[in-house]
């Protein structure tokens, strides 16, 4: 029936080296008490040997448990008699990844090795195990986790992204990629001798650089977040059309906070999200802050932490823009890229701010080809032993700044003014003036970039010494503060001269009556002057741009939102 097996991601060169604990945590043995507790949920069922339970590319796939016999967990190569086997499960073992708890499009097929007994539930009834039972809850969460780990490190997913290293459209597809959390493996034009005959196989000319080879067919030349999500499936197993209790538009910090209590207090949750959860916070190195973590924490790991913690308690995600709020008649309709138009009792609008650019002729062409507004380690790879320049004196350019100097060779740090006492925490101001390689530069703005298909070199101007310099430096951190996303709202809530969302008392009288308020009662706290709308974080007038207020103020929003849904 299938002639190639090939390697399994336990033990693939490329995957992380399991110590047994660690291969007992992915794939537990689960006791005789816990299976009595998963069948009181689910159906027996005896199936043969060589039965396919699901298809690669399935959605909303069943959990299953092995109560006697054997399972293959095999990945299909192009043809479907040429697999790859990923993985046996034995008897208490059970299936599933992070993708099955997401309703996602499953990356694997399941087949019974041998006649088998096994428990089986669907995903609905999987969730609600997750949600209710902790000591499984937690079992099956960290064997998900562990496992999805797993694939992205193998890079063994239904992608493949051919592009440069040194490409802003290659940058933004790996990082919505990684930051969706999903496995893809990557060919690097510059690197790779044999990419020109994958190119060519697929008739792609180097001018449709980056393509993305979607489950195995589907060619993208240099497709936009929406298409990839689109091809993969990201949005198939949520229904777009009932209304909901709440639609929270922006999973940055706030809008998953929002997410985590309004789904665990029972509220039918949607978020909607342009790119990937995380926002500002999923951009940073190390955020060190934030409550709970000495060691600090990248903002990447704590917005995959939050969307997971999100879907356990049945909070779902639209990987789409929310593109015109309908205010005139309730439910309100919020319209999406995507053309869903998703009706919803309450809003919370939670979708951050956007880089400040300064104004500088040729900044779009480097974008992520050299100029980058985020300094994780992908960006910082990109710069081993290199000078850089960080710009901007509040905490985020801070924190670039002592992350990039780890590995790079110096970083030049531009501010506008005197110093860094004003915006940045005393600690990272500490910290800078302790590192040698940061060089800091007053009164400093950048006037030029240069560069063919990367930047290649930078000017810069000292506006109280009116001197110059132009330097070779090819990459450069902007870190310049952020305008906030309310343009789409188009009206419906009153803004602040700076464009922020005006919230509970600092909504006035005139306010009120200029957009119609129609209540007896006044704005809650966090309420927009539309009833029911809520703005939390950093798109809120008045708000401390800050990871701990933001999700304080997402889940505060919550308490407010049962309110309304009560009158
Ligand atoms: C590099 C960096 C480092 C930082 N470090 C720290 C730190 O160490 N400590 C700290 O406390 N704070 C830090 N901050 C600030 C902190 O990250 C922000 O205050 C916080 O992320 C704000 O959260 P938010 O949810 O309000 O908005 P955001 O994080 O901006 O998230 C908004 C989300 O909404 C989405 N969105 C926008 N418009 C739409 C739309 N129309 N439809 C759908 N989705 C939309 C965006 O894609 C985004 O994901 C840092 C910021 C940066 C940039």
């Amino acid at each position: 029936m299938y002639t190639n097996i090939t390697t399994s991601v336990n033990n693939t060169p490329r995957g992380l080296p399991l110590t047994r604990s660690h291969l007992e945590q992915i794939f537990p043995k689960l006791t005789p008490t816990q299976l009595r507790r998963i069948k009181a949920r689910g159906q027996l069922r005896a199936v043969q040997r060589g039965e396919i339970l699901y298809e690669q590319g399935d959605t909303s796939i069943a959990f299953f448990v092995v109560v006697s016999g054997e399972l293959e967990v095999v990945r299909p190569l192009g043809t479907a008699a040429v697999e790859t086997l990923v993985r046996v499960l034995g008897s208490g073992q059970f299936t599933g990844e992070v993708g099955t708890l997401f309703g996602r499009r499953t990356l694997f097929r399941l087949r019974a090795s041998k006649p088998s007994k096994l428990i089986e539930l669907d995903r609905q009834h999987m969730v609600a195990l997750v949600q209710s039972d902790a000591e499984l809850g937690q079992i099956l969460m960290r064997a998900f986790i562990l496992r999805r780990v797993e694939l992205m490190a193998a890079g063994v997913g239904d992608v493949v992204l051919i592009g440069s290293t040194h490409s802003a459209g290659t940058l933004r597809i790996k990082e919505f990629l990684m930051r969706n959390g999903h496995p893809y493996s990557f060919v690097d034009l510059e690197r790779d001798p044999d990419v020109q005959n994958l190119l060519d196989s697929f008739h792609i000319s180097t001018n449709e650089i980056p393509v993305v080879i979607c489950r195995g067919n589907v060619v993208l030349r240099n497709p936009s977040n929406q298409q990839i999500t689109d091809c993969l499936g990201f949005n198939e197993a949520i229904d777009q059309t009932q209304v909901r209790d709440l639609v929270i538009i922006g999973a940055g910090p706030s809008g998953l906070a929002a997410a985590v209590y309004g789904a665990s207090e029972g509220l039918d949750v949607l978020v909607l999200e342009t790119s990937s959860p995380g926002g500002q916070a999923g951009s940073s190195s190390r955020i060190e802050n934030y409550l709970g973590f000495p060691t600090g924490i990248s903002g990447q790991e704590l917005a995959g932490r939050a969307y997971l913690q999100a879907q356990k308690f049945g909070a779902e995600i639209l990987i789409t823009k929310g593109t015109r709020l309908a205010c005139d008649h309730k439910p309100y309709v919020i319209e999406a890229e995507n053309g869903a138009r998703i009706p919803a009792r309450t809003i919370v609008i939670a979708t951050g701010a956007a880089y400040r650019r300064p104004q500088c002729e040729n900044l779009p062409r480097f974008e992520g080809a050299g100029v980058y507004y985020g300094a994780t380690p992908m960006e910082g790879q990109l710069c081993i032993g290199e000078e850089v320049i960080v710009v901007g004196g509040g905490n985020a350019a801070g924190q670039a700044a002592v992350f990039l100097a780890e590995t790079s060779r110096r970083v030049h740090m531009l501010v506008r003014s005197a110093s860094l006492v004003e915006k940045m925490s005393r600690y990272l101001v500490r910290r800078i003036e302790e590192t040698p390689k940061i060089v800091f530069r007053p009164y400093t703005e950048i006037i030029a970039l240069q560069g063919s298909n990367h930047l290649e070199s930078v000017g810069w101007r000292n506006s109280q010494t009116g001197m110059t310099e132009e330097h070779k430096i090819r990459h450069v951190f902007l870190m310049t503060g952020a305008d906030p996303n309310t343009r789409w709202l188009d009206g419906c809530v009153a803004l602040d001269p700076k464009g922020f969302i005006m919230t509970g008392l600092d909504l006035s009288p005139e306010n009120l009556s200029a957009t119609h308020w129609p209540l007896s009662r006044p704005p809650y706290l966090l309420e927009t002057s539309l009833p029911g709308v809520f703005a939390v974080g950093d798109v809120r007038g008045g708000s401390i741009k800050r990871v701990a207020s933001a999700v304080g103020e997402g889940s505060i929003a919550i308490s407010f939102v049962h309110k309304v849904l009560q009158e």
